[in-house]
């Protein structure tokens, strides 16, 4: 059995916490040794499934968003979950340029960053009970090490 880490994160709805909780993943995935590019990935992905918590899930209302982490061997698996409003359709949801918030000058490329950004998306979620991200990406050899001075 490989060595395994977790770590799980709850706190409230508020934009003010999007890029705490951003670094703090950052900081859990330092011992996968990930170039800054890598850190720099998965740090935009947990900020575009933490937004769309806030302004979609729970549209502003203060709630909690769980954050939940674990490395195994050279992957971090992540998982973002809101009890929010949830989606109606998760496919359409998923596609470039589909947004639900036009008037915001939301556009509608959160999720396709994710996958961009990421080695793998799922998305769950059920209208009226909320929506759970999971994400994961294996670290490759590093060329330059990260350190939490980056932060
Ligand atoms: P952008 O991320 O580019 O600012 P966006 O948030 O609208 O725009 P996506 O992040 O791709 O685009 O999300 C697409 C749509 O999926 C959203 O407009 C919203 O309707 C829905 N959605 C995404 N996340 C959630 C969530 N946690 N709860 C409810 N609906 C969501
Ligand atoms: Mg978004």
């Amino acid at each position: 059995m490989e060595h395994t880490n977790e770590m799980q994160l709850i706190f409230d709805s508020r934009s003010s916490n999007e890029s705490f909780a951003r670094v703090t993943v950052a900081a859990f995935m330092t011992s996968l040794n990930p170039t800054v590019e890598e850190v720099s990935d998965v740090k935009t992905a947990v900020s575009e499934a933490v937004t769309n918590a806030i302004i979609h899930g729970y549209e502003n209302e203060v709630h909690s968003i769980c954050i939940r982490c674990r490395t195994e061997g050279k992957t971090l698996y992540l998982e973002v979950e809101d009890t929010g409003r949830g989606i109606e359709d998760v496919k359409q949801a998923m596609e470039p340029l589909f947004t639900t918030k036009p008037e915001l000058d939301r556009s509608g490329m959160g999720f396709s960053f994710m996958e961009a950004f990421m080695d793998r998306l799922e998305v769950f979620s059920a209208p009226g009970k909320g929506t759970t991200v999971r994400m994961e990406k294996t670290i490759g050899k590093g060329r330059r090490l990260w350190t939490t001075q980056s932060l």
